[in-house]
């Protein structure tokens, strides 16, 4: 038997299989989707099996060394899948691979290093030492501890003394505890007890009622028989109980959570989710867009629409964006499924992360919550896809493979046969738009359950407040309704939309803005450390005192930090109890619950933060929401920024009155005639989608063009250019003439940590001679980056355009 092996070198040379055989006592055992070790050259290295056939066009091959997994890890889906997604994004098939399972079972390589067998350290006394203490050592480990014998190593090894052995392997780790079950001498051990061990009696009697080989945890026989430790240890050093390792999944979600209900549907929710269920009846893979208002109960039919499909007996997997992966969203999923649901989020650890991962792959569970990797959760019997904020960016992954969570859906549904459902309120107009060329099946919903109002919305001119001699970050009007809400018992939310927000140092005499002298970008102040950071790089500088262009006093902090924000509210309103939530609030794992259940729990009055407080927050006293300064997102240079400043205010907005009490919403801002803003104030996504398909239209931007984005950096700004400008010429020969090539072109930031970007963006509609085109762009500057220092990068499709 042959396996083809997709070995673990991202390199173009090695983008394919590679064929080995399989040694006879292991053909019954490999399967495809398993990982092995395989010789590679000199190196041993870990492979996926993607295939296993029973001859070879090739003559001489070499044999598999091990099998590492037990089961396969990639079915056939994820087989075809990391195909896919090599192909789409263009990156190499084992990355691919690597992305589909979690990061734990990335191969680790180690060298160890021991004694020749048929040498000895007579004439090496400072190894004698080392070997001594050690039979292995890691090199790492060498270095560590005995610096100095390094060379002396060295030589050993050239001369034989010492052999270095490469050890492969993943980084898999296993949380374990203990557990005792009686052993053969259980019964002789009990006769022989005198009656003042009564205690050891007593377990030992307990253990011999329950099942033949059953094992117990420590805990388990400290609540059967109020075992001690001891009594324990004692029992096992006779010999009547054994002690064992068993693994155990790490488990974050400890709580307790209230059971719910399915809520009888309203009239609009029956009408939206029963083309739902006819897709899941007939096994049919169609695209839903749930274009429904904030409040509208778009939860509930995910939730109901979930029930059906574990009737089916097929399991169910939700996105939801990581900002909106609140304990309070999650809650929502546990207690209509219980421990039918595993939760994937950036805050596990590796091995929790791991765990969900195989509690998955054992169908242990039905369910999947989690951001943007949970879309590769190993079901295989996927019976729906339901993607929540599916406008959200962070869909798309920024780095290698630059994938996008809803193609990959699109994939999964194909080859499961089942429905996919995108909820918004705000669809992204890519979305919407194949909503209405019929692409995908558009469900509106357009009331909030129970008939609840839309908060109305007001907007505050901040030029005219400031021509009225205001200068604070506050509206008169904004601080009115907060003393209100005060008053009244009533608890608000502020928006500091910092996205696109600088918090940078001017000198208000010359102009002068302080930036990092290695990336193109002003720095960031920061109050505590009293320092400016580089965002992009870490570089960072004391606060300067004067400017250094004019030497004047006046250079100082400009914009609104959230610290800021709260300063001034405890100088305007002292009685208020604020709560803060940003990034350096929200470090610690927890904090982020801790600070909500707080507010829910009406110990604040106010709840002040970034965008990370907009989504999914749902607290009954909620009657305003202020937005700081909400036109920052407009003057991002990225022609998504009005679709993002229409989708931020309309979610905040969502936040308000959502409950018994009516909301209200307040934003503040310089440029309050902007469609973005307007149409956000009156909930008209129609209106917006009309003028900002018109603003697409005029540009040749998606969703009437497609863009794919490449970025060439290099230390030298005239080869960064130069290399995109022939790449231009190259892709111009190669693609038609409907494609629209620019560049090369200075991108918004155009220089970090020292290198020089330079980018080149395609825009085009129907191109079958891209991909190819692209590939062949990447083949031919593969090793450029160690030959001469050019980095490339190439996005299809887009959403960081920076
Ligand atoms: P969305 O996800 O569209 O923002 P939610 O699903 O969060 O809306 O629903 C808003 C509120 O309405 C929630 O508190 C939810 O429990 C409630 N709700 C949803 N559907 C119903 C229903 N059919 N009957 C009563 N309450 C409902
Ligand atoms: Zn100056
Ligand atoms: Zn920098």
């Amino acid at each position: 038997m042959i396996a083809e092996v997709i070995v673990d070198v991202p390199a173009n040379q090695t983008d394919k299989p590679f064929d080995y055989l399989v040694p006879d006592e292991w053909s019954d055992l490999l399967e495809a989707g398993m990982r092995v070790i395989v010789p590679f050259g000199p190196r041993k290295l870990l492979g996926f099996v993607i295939g296993l056939k029973d001859a070879s066009e090739f003559g001489k091959l070499r044999s598999i060394l091990s099998i590492v997994d037990d089961a396969p890890v990639l079915g056939e889906e994820l087989i075809a899948l990391g195909d896919w997604l090599a192909r789409t994004t263009l990156c190499y098939k084992i990355q691919a691979f690597q992305a589909i399972l979690p990061s734990m079972m990335k191969a680790s390589y180690k060298k160890t290093l021991r004694v020749s067998s048929d040498q000895s350290l007579e004439e090496w006394p400072e190894l004698q030492t080392l070997f001594g203490k050690k039979k292995l050592w890691a090199w790492e480990d060498i270095q560590k501890v005995a610096p100095k014998t390094l060379s002396k190593v060295k030589k050993a090894l050239k001369e034989g003394i010492l052999v270095a052995d490469q050890h492969v392997g993943d980084q898999r780790t296993y949380k374990t505890i203990k557990h005792y079950l009686l052993a053969k001498k259980a019964n002789e051990v009990l006769a022989s007890l005198t009656g003042r061990a009564r205690k050891q009696h007593e377990l030992l009697e307990w253990m011999l009622r329950q099942p033949v080989g059953a094992s117990f945890s420590f805990s388990d026989l400290e609540q059967a028989v109020s075992a001690t430790r001891n009594t324990v240890k004692t029992l096992v050093e006779k010999g009547a109980l054994v002690e064992e390792e068993v693994d155990v999944f790490r488990d974050p979600y400890q709580k307790e959570i209230q059971t719910t209900e399915p809520l009888p549907l309203t009239r609009e929710q029956q009408l939206a989710i029963l083309p739902i269920l006819k897709d899941l009846e007939t096994d049919t893979a169609r695209v839903h867009l749930c274009h429904g208002v904030t409040g509208s109960g778009k939860t509930e039919i995910y939730l109901q629409t979930i029930q059906e499909v574990l009737k089916k007996g097929e399991q169910a997997i939700v996105l939801v964006p990581e900002i909106s992966l609140t304990p309070q969203m999650v809650d929502r999923f546990k207690g209509r499924f219980g421990s039918d649901v595993a939760v994937l989020h950036s805050g596990l650890s590796q091995g929790e992360k791991f765990d969900e991962w195989r509690k998955i792959q054992r169908d242990e569970v039905r369910v999947v919550v989690g951001a943007r990797s949970a879309i590769f959760a190993p079901f295989s019997n996927l019976g729906v896809i339901i993607i929540d904020e599916e406008h959200e960016t962070s869909y798309k992954q920024e780095e290698t493979p630059r994938y996008h969570a809803k193609d990959v859906a699109v994939f999964r549904s194909r080859y499961h046969k089942c429905p996919v459902i995108l909820g918004s309120a705000t669809p992204s107009l890519e979305s919407y738009a194949r909503a209405q060329k019929g692409v995908y099946h558009l469900i509106t919903l357009k009331e909030r359950v129970n008939n609840r109002m839309l908060p109305p919305v007001r907007i505050v001119d901040m030029r005219e407040e400031l021509r009225e001699g205001n200068r604070s970050i506050f509206s008169k009007p904004l601080l009115e309704a907060l003393q209100d809400r005060l008053q009244k018992g009533e608890q608000s939310v502020l928006l500091l939309n910092r996205r696109g927000y600088s918090t940078f140092i001017l000198c208000r005499d010359c102009g002068y803005v302080v930036k990092c002298p290695h990336c193109d970008i002003s720095l960031t102040f920061h109050q505590k450390e009293q320092r400016v950071k580089c965002h992009y790089c870490d570089y960072s500088l004391p606060v300067p005192r004067v400017c250094p262009e004019c030497q004047s006093e006046h250079i100082r902090f400009f914009g609104s930090g959230t610290q800021k924000v709260e300063e001034a509210l405890t100088q305007l309103l002292p009685e208020a109890r604020v709560i803060r939530m940003d990034v350096d609030t929200t470090r610690r794992k927890g904090s982020h619950e801790k600070l909500l259940g707080q507010f829910g729990s009406r110990q604040a009055d106010i709840l002040l933060g970034t965008q990370m407080i907009a989504k999914g927050l749902d607290f009954p006293y909620v009657t305003l929401v202020g937005v700081l300064a909400a036109d920052t997102t407009l003057h991002i240079p990225d022609f998504r920024s009005a679709e993002k400043t229409f989708q931020l205010l309309t979610q905040v907005g969502g936040r308000a009155g959502r409950h018994e009490l009516p909301g209200e919403v307040i934003i503040q801002s310089y440029d309050p005639e902007h469609y973005s803003i307007v149409r956000a104030q009156h909930h008209d996504y129609d209106q917006f989608y009309v003028q900002e398909m018109m603003f697409r239209k005029q540009h040749d931007y998606p969703p009437f063009f497609y863009l794919t984005l490449i970025t060439v950096s290099h230390e030298s700004y005239v080869k960064a250019q130069e290399t995109t400008k022939k790449m231009a010429v190259y892709l111009k020969k190669h693609l038609t003439e409907e494609a629209v090539i620019l560049g090369p072109v200075a991108p918004a930031v155009a220089r970090i940590k020292d290198r020089y970007r330079s980018q080149c963006m395609i825009k085009y509609k129907r191109e079958p001679g891209l991909m190819p085109a692209l590939k062949g762009l990447l083949d031919h500057y593969q090793n450029a980056y160690l030959k001469d220092g050019l980095s490339i990068t190439i996005d299809v499709n887009p959403y960081a355009i920076m």
